[in-house]
């Protein structure tokens, strides 16, 4: 007798086209700051990143308009990130994908990140209605014991786009399994077949072929 599954979707690059965003977000900035100084907070927001291993959009607006030194800065910038309508960036087949691992299992969205706009992203993409659990958090690597002690007597699987976070997983908890979608800029760099990586799909409208017994 199989013990029941319950899936771990992460959003970003899995559910939502983060990379479309982005370019959005790049083509706000040049309008509001101009070229120059486009770049210089893309160039902040990406020693952040690699500082912290965190986006953090309303922390880097903070520094940079700290910076800037004018009332108005803080303003524009944050409606830029406002007005980004995350919903028409979904990839098409997800919400599909997410009630089709329904059928067959307990559904939960795993991701990390800023609270501000995960929590919009969550509630612009209509996640609650279509999982039984939202864990968001700044860094999930800190968190998998509380996923794991929670999820006991269940075959945990972990969809994501990042295979070396998914093989850090699966070292520290070898009967998970993992699942690397390869959809986003990280695909280029991170994705190499991996002997240790339980299935490699294409996009996330692969989900829909699968059964059950797909995942033991
Ligand atoms: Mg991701």
């Amino acid at each position: 007798m199989h013990k029941p599954l319950v899936f771990f979707v992460d959003i970003d690059n899995a559910l939502l086209d983060i990379d479309r965003i982005k370019t959005e977000i790049k083509q706000s900035l040049i309008k509001v700051l101009g070229h120059g100084e486009a770049n210089h907070f893309w160039k902040e927001h990406e020693e952040f990143r690699s500082k912290n291993n965190l986006v953090d959009f309303p922390k880097i607006i903070e520094k940079y308009c700290k910076e800037k030194h004018t009332d108005t800065c803080a303003i524009k910038l944050k409606n830029i990130f406002f007005i980004i309508d995350f919903k028409m960036a979904m990839y098409p087949a997800a919400a599909a994908a997410l009630k089709h691992l329904k059928s067959f299992g307990k559904v939960a969205i795993f991701t990390e990140g800023d609270m501000v706009y995960q929590k919009r992203k969550v509630e612009q993409l209509g996640l609650n209605k279509l999982v039984d659990k939202i864990y968001l958090y700044l860094h999930k690597s800190d968190h998998i014991d509380v996923i794991f002690a929670k999820w006991k007597g269940y075959t945990k699987v972990f969809v994501d786009d990042r295979s070396p976070k998914l093989i850090k997983m699966k070292k520290q908890y070898p009967e998970t399994r993992i699942v690397e979608v390869c959809q986003g800029h990280y695909s280029n760099k991170d994705h190499v077949s991996h002997k240790k990586i339980d299935m490699t799909i294409e996009s996330i409208e692969e989900l829909l072929k699968m059964t059950a017994a797909d995942f033991y």
